[in-house]
């Protein structure tokens, strides 16, 4: 899929046609990363994105709860995040509004975690977690 920050300067092609998994996160974090009420994610086998010119991508590394350090990319002109790269692991999170191709149909199975601190309604019907996908409380 083809993706772009908010000026264009930055464009990226990630190593699949489609993600792996699809995330609404309503944790506090993703809130205050987007600016919004919570942030998409899409997982894909990990790749980078190389700079157009030197200085064009920035890193914000944060510790997350697991302890390990997370690089998070983001444009330094238009200041658009791009994606979270856990350091050491195997996938990244791409941020899902960056990809050109996002679609209705794409999201229709997007899982939504960290329920328990969303501030928006959660729809009916959705894959949810209270927490972290695979622990807390699953409902559909
Ligand atoms: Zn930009
Ligand atoms: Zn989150």
């Amino acid at each position: 899929m083809e993706g772009r920050c908010q000026c264009s300067q930055v464009r990226f092609t990630t190593p699949l046609p489609k993600p792996l998994k699809m995330y609404i996160c309503h944790c506090t974090e993703c809130r205050h990363q987007s600016s919004s009420t919570y942030g998409m994610t899409a997982i894909f086998p990990t790749f980078d994105i190389p700079a157009p010119s030197p200085g064009q991508i920035g890193v914000y590394t944060r510790p997350t709860e697991s302890g390990r350090q997370l690089d998070c990319l983001f444009c330094t002109n238009c200041g658009s995040r791009l994606l979270h790269r856990p350091r050491g692991g195997e996938t990244v999170s791409v941020k899902a509004g960056c990809l050109l191709a996002l679609d209705k149909a794409m999201l229709q199975d997007a899982v939504h975690i960290w329920c328990k601190e969303a501030v928006v309604e959660i729809p009916a019907g959705v894959v949810r977690w209270d927490g972290e996908p695979g622990g807390g409380s699953f409902s559909l």
